[in-house]
């Protein structure tokens, strides 16, 4: 049985623990090289994408990650974790550095500050409609044809992708884990071999 883990750096993982919970999968939780050793898969939180990218580095876990991940292993981020796993960050620290995983430009906060977040329901491709929590969501502005868009929002100026897919690694603008629906979750363990 494949193992999976989850960044638990910073961010909502307790959320994401206890979605997978609900799928009856066990998670490991990733602070350590060591840990990340034990997984197959990894989910990346939302939280807040400057603080993880630091504990990334400090916790020794930045250099380990990037290979398993250049390796092929599947990972799954969520709004923070969909920065941490994007080709450019638009808004970033100057310092901010990232995966380069997904061919994706994604702005920060590009849906509007804390006080802009929002909750709609979202159409994704093979499920019908889920909730989507939008939080300080980074925003998609920018895509390869490489990436498949799984689902798009308009937020009044035009359709912007808010879950994408290329080869086995996700990104998600919203929090799938904010609500009990956990079908986002289980499309992307089904397609990962879980
Ligand atoms: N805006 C946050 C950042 O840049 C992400 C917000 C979230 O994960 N809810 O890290």
């Amino acid at each position: 049985m494949p193992r999976l883990g989850i960044l638990a750096l910073q961010g909502d993982v307790r959320e994401h623990q206890a979605t997978v919970q609900s799928l009856g999968i066990e998670p490991t939780l990733v602070r350590t090289p060591q840990q990340l050793e034990e997984v197959d898969a990894l989910i990346l939180p939302g939280g807040e994408s400057t603080a993880i990218a630091h504990l990334l580095v400090t916790s020794g876990l930045r250099e380990p990650l990037a290979n398993r991940l250049n390796e092929g292993m599947a990972a799954f981020g969520t709004c923070a974790g969909l920065i941490a796993l994007s080709a450019e960050v638009l808004d970033g620290r100057s310092d901010q550095w990232s995966f380069a995983m997904l061919d994706v430009a994604v702005r920060r906060n590009g849906y509007g500050r804390q006080v802009a977040s929002f909750e709609t329901p979202i159409e994704v491709e093979s499920l019908g409609l889920v909730p989507g929590v939008f939080i300080r969501a980074p925003r998609i502005e920018r895509w390869d044809p490489q990436v498949e868009v799984l689902a798009s929002h308009d937020h009044g100026d035009g359709e912007h992708p808010v879950l994408v897919k290329q080869g086995a690694v996700w990104g998600c603008s919203f929090h799938p884990e904010l609500t009990s629906n956990a079908e986002i979750h289980g499309l992307f363990l089904q397609h990962v071999g879980f």
